[in-house]
């Protein structure tokens, strides 16, 4: 884009702070940039969960180790927190598309090596002609600019209709989004990564690595915006 076209549209639809609504050059206010809770180390080295104690190294947790997991790993930016939620509110049902561009920029740096495409998490049709559009397709896209990965929001595609998994529990949430995605074209020998806003049991990426895996993709991993924290 030219520059001065860029200038232009920053003067009519100036970029806003996600977290507090404020006009902000910076993809976090300054404000908000002491509130808001990045993920670090220790973690699960498989799903990602950040530990309590900074005392202890980062391992594969309990949970990992019972269940089959079909990503090799899954990582999340932000801890799923008040500020987090909120943020993600605003950018999922304030019909204002531009709050992908401070979202999409928080999770654009993550280090990824070695992927050869990024799916996002596909919504029902019926859920995206209600929405608009699909929160995780524009995250996506800010990511695959950024690191030059190729963004397919076709590959995969959701085909049965899900309640909201926000008020099930874990058993619950597997059960709701078994058999509700479907591979439509060739993924074998690919590295994948699977783009999502939340993490909260796994229930939804799991589902959509375990068909990839299976329609024989060579490895799936996951990258989502925010993740819940140990309970
Ligand atoms: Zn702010
Ligand atoms: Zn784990």
């Amino acid at each position: 884009m030219l520059p001065l076209f860029s200038a232009f549209l920053d003067l009519i639809f100036p970029h806003r702070c996600t977290f507090c609504d404020s006009v902000s050059t910076e993809p976090v206010c300054p404000k908000c940039a002491g509130t808001v809770n990045f993920i670090s180390p220790p973690l699960c080295n498989v799903c990602g969960v950040p530990f309590k104690s900074d005392a202890i190294k980062s391992h594969t947790c309990g949970d990992c180790m019972k269940r089959k997991r079909y990503f090799s790993w899954a990582r999340g930016v932000l801890v799923y927190d008040d500020a987090a939620s909120k943020a993600i509110h605003r950018f999922k049902y304030g019909h204002d598309t531009t709050y992908s561009r401070p979202l999409g920029s928080i999770m654009a740096d993550y280090p990824l090596e070695g992927f050869d495409l990024i799916i996002p998490v596909p919504l029902h049709i019926k859920r995206l002609r209600e929405r608009g559009f699909n929160q995780s397709l524009l995250l996506a896209n800010a990511i695959g600019k950024r690191q030059r990965i190729p963004v397919d929001p076709y590959i995969l595609k959701r085909t049965r209709w899900t309640e909201p998994q926000v008020n099930l529990t874990g058993r619950e949430r597997k059960m709701n989004v078994k058999g509700a995605f479907e591979v439509c074209g060739d993924v074998r020998w690919k590295r994948i990564l699977i783009v999502d806003d939340v993490y909260t049991t796994g229930a939804t990426v799991s589902e959509c690595s375990k068909v990839l895996k299976r329609s024989g993709a060579k490895e799936v991993c996951v990258l989502t915006l925010s993740r819940t924290a140990e309970l």
